[in-house]
């Protein structure tokens, strides 16, 4: 089949290059001419594990093609993907100007029939907003070429893009037309059918606000118990394995924390709030769920001040981990970057380090003083008064804690996600802080 896919980030990318790997011929298009000129020499733009390869393979295969022309883009496609990013508004709401505007300039050059499909997350009733957008511009050329829209909402997670794309536990499809439904489902044909979920558009697009919304949920929801389980004395790593051995609740999503991040849950959780709000409900797990992650990626902080006293002006800090998660070179709201900001509006110093987002966290924190990007994980701690791990790459979970408590000035670790045993850490002489475990 032929397909254009229109936004080449982390969702773009991944859908088009996997595509063309089950043999269409796909266009990727950017308004980013950089990025599509080093798509073209095929270099990734970012970090994500087993993509560069499929993308060398389909290139040279010429299935697979990157384009800053969306007019050139979307010739002869038979569907057309929008996966451009759907940023907070201000008022916490989905931006939807990238969409729309992507829309506007497909029924500005559309020349056949085809399939529009939103795969970027969309509150529910952007199929009629695109359907309207792409009408509009097609009426004044005086167009009259049939199209449908669809809704098809990724869930892949960063850092295991490339197998939950080819592997996903489901697929949702949101149409209102057989032809259309008919066409995603030959596109995913590459699944068995029971993993293929049809449905109308406005259940589809609610469906990825639900996932996400839950998901997050069950982190603060975690991290809930952590703040009980340090104020009682109980550990929370404990009560995790205890609860998630219940076929009922599961171990997904229930490892506390100091906060989730990323370009989805705090966007998403967002967006969701807004919409209820709009339609006069307030969502109060909602609102809940959010203050939990907010309070929670200050944790690290208070715990430091609670540890060297309020006065921290002199002090430096090292950091292990920036990227949201690990296996991902995003930075979007990271955890990192609060804890970041915490301490250097204390007038303390970081030394810090990541395996892959080190490039991002410079641009990121340009112009901020009392940041050092240390390119060696144990150069991070030279002359520190104690360790933060924020992001649990596996680079960081069995380190030479010799050398860790040789090259700081003191034997402190605070460890954001729970990575180390409490027990041994104390045995090799740290002072240790996890996360909801006792003496937290
Ligand atoms: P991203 O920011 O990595 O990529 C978006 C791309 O769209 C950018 O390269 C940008 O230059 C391009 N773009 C913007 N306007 C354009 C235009 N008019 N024409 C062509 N290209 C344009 O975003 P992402 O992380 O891939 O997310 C995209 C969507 O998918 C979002 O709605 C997001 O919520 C959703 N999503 C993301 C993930 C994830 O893990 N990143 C997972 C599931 C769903």
């Amino acid at each position: 089949m032929r397909i254009s896919v229109i936004g080449t980030g982390y969702v773009g990318l991944v859908t088009g290059a996997c595509l063309a790997g089950y043999g269409n011929h796909v266009t990727c298009v950017d308004v980013d001419q950089e990025k599509i000129a080093s798509l073209n020499q095929d270099r990734v733009p970012f970090f994500e594990p087993g993509l560069e390869e499929i993308i060398k393979s389909n290139r040279t295969a010429g299935r697979l093609h990157f384009t800053t022309s969306l007019e050139e883009g979307i010739k002869g496609s038979k569907v057309c993907f929008i996966t451009v990013g759907t940023p907070s508004d201000v008022d916490g709401s989905a931006d939807l100007q990238y969409v729309l505007q992507v829309a506007r300039e497909i029924g500005r050059h559309m020349e056949d029939p085809m399939v529009v499909v939103t795969k970027s997350t969309v509150p529910v009733g952007t199929a009629d907003k695109v359907r309207s957008a792409v009408a509009e511009e097609l009426k004044a050329r005086g167009g009259q070429i049939n199209f449908f829209v669809a809704s098809n909402p990724e869930f892949l997670r960063e850092g295991a893009a490339v197998s939950d794309f080819m592997n996903p536990d489901r697929v949702v499809i949101g149409t209102d037309s057989k032809e259309a439904e008919e066409i995603l489902k030959e596109l995913y044909s590459f699944l068995p059918p029971e993993k293929v979920l049809c449905m109308d558009i406005r259940s589809s697009e609610m469906t990825k606000y639900a996932a996400n919304a839950l998901l997050a949920t069950k982190i603060s929801f975690m991290n809930e118990m952590a703040r009980i389980c340090e104020l009682v004395g109980a550990d929370v790593e404990r009560v995790r394995l205890g609860i998630g051995s219940d076929s009922r609740i599961g171990y997904a999503f229930i490892s506390p924390g100091c906060g989730y991040g990323g370009s989805c849950f705090p966007k998403d959780v967002r967006a969701l709030r807004h919409t209820a709000l709009r339609h006069g409900y307030s969502p109060r797990i909602l609102q809940a769920v959010e203050d939990v992650n907010e309070a929670q990626k200050h944790l690290i902080f208070q715990k430091v001040l609670r540890h060297f006293g309020q006065d921290i002006s002199g002090l430096t800090f090292a950091i292990w981990g920036l990227s949201f998660k690990p296996n991902t070179s995003d930075m979007r709201e990271a955890s990192s970057l609060v804890l970041i900001q915490d301490l250097l509006g204390a007038g303390a110093s970081v030394r810090v380090h990541d395996p892959k987002a080190m490039e991002e966290a410079k641009h990121i924190l340009a112009g901020r003083n009392g940041v050092t990007f240390v390119e060696d994980q144990y150069e991070a701690l030279k002359g520190t008064s104690a360790l933060a791990l924020v992001t649990e790459w596996d680079m960081y979970k069995q380190p030479d804690f010799q050398r860790i408590k040789e090259e700081m000035l003191s034997p402190v670790i605070f460890d954001g996600r729970n990575q180390y045993s409490p027990n041994e850490m104390r045995r090799l002489g740290f002072t240790y802080y996890g996360i909801g475990r006792p003496n937290a």
